[in-house]
């Protein structure tokens, strides 16, 4: 019997989503503390497209497959696994830490020194399977479809850690939400409500204004339409937010700095339109506000943020599913902007 193989779409060489092929790879075996996943959903990410299309300090081992949320079945577990079994339905955390580094025994696992993501620093789940530590692995409930888990981990972690760990949203603030149809905002204005907030929303159609008003957003301006910053401060009685998410980056960022309130926090997590926004210091210091970042999140986010999905208290939002066949239809959907909520792969 030759050796086993698996399907999967990668890239040998970055660049925009032509590079992208279908291949035919060896099936890799689990090491000790891991385990081997039979993927039947993975969800796409913005950082799929950058990781294809490369990123400065990234050295990858070629092919690289991406995808960092995956569900499936264990089809293999590596000596010393304990609590998992061949045939469970799981989803996986796709934050990697040492788990040995001053900042994980602090429980601080997105500072730790060896920090990474799987799909990036690794080979992900656009693949018929993949390999992953057993410790990322969270059984999910018989009722809950992968597409629907797959579509959780990145988005909701981050917008979890962005508003709850990081913002300390508290009941009866108000939260401006920028983007609001992509993974993380719609993940943000459901964490938002459920935190007893009021949220503030920016979107780009009619259409994507609606479907954020029904996952909860008080509040919705369409930019393209009129000055979202102006109307903001109008629909705050000219108050400002108690705290602005932030992700859009050189685009947004002198408006959100005049979006908070006195006293406000602005959270950052992306800058999707570039680095290095005009700024003014002199809205900072007067209306004296706080500036935090946050990226990923830790173990017990994960746990949290799952168990609140499995209670139906969040729920994924699912965009579009595409079969493997036409992944790069799906990269495509990402990229054009289109989508509201999550774009999954199915696997086989
Ligand atoms: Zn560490």
């Amino acid at each position: 019997m030759g050796r086993q193989t698996l399907k999967a779409i990668g890239f040998y060489e970055h660049g925009d989503i032509d590079k992208l092929q279908f291949l035919e790879l060896p099936r890799p075996e689990p090491a000790r503390g891991e385990v081997l996943i039979n993927v039947k959903a993975v969800a796409l990410n913005h950082l799929d497209l950058w990781v294809l299309g490369g990123l400065p300090a990234l050295k990858l081992e070629m092919p690289h497959i991406g995808g960092s949320d995956i569900a499936g079945l264990i089809a293999g577990l590596g000596d010393g696994v304990v609590g998992l079994q061949v045939g469970q339905r799981v989803v996986v955390n796709p934050t990697l830490s040492c788990g040995n580094c001053a900042w994980c025994r602090r429980g601080e696992d997105s500072l730790c020194d060896e920090f990474g993501v799987i799909g990036e620093h690794c080979r992900g789940g656009a693949a018929e399977y993949v390999v992953v530590p057993a410790r990322n692995v969270m059984p999910m409930p018989d009722d809950f479809s992968f597409i629907e888990a797959a579509a959780v981990p990145l988005v909701f972690l981050t917008a979890w850690r962005a508003l709850i760990t990081r913002g300390q949203l508290r009941p009866g603030e108000s939260v401006l939400i920028l983007g609001a149809s992509g993974g993380v905002a719609s993940a943000a204005i459901q964490i938002a409500r459920l935190a007893g907030a009021t949220v503030y929303a920016v979107t780009s159609s009619p259409d994507k204004m609606e479907k954020a008003r029904a996952l909860g957003a008080d509040w919705v301006v369409d930019r393209t339409q009129e000055n979202w910053s102006s109307a903001v401060y109008n629909a705050t009685n000219r108050q400002g937010v108690d705290l602005v998410l932030e992700n859009v980056g050189a685009a947004t960022w002198f408006d959100s700095l005049r979006s908070a309130r006195k006293g406000g926090r602005i959270v950052t997590y992306g800058a999707t339109s570039g680095p290095r926004p005009q700024t003014d210091i002199r809205y900072i210091f007067w209306k004296q506000l706080t500036i935090l970042g946050t990226t990923m999140s830790t173990r017990s986010e994960f746990d949290d943020v799952m168990n609140l999905v499995w209670q139906g208290k969040l729920k994924p939002v699912v965009d579009s599913v595409f079969p493997m066949e036409e992944a790069h239809a799906a990269y495509r959907r990402l990229q054009a902007g289109e989508q509201f909520g999550k774009v999954v792969i199915e696997i086989g």
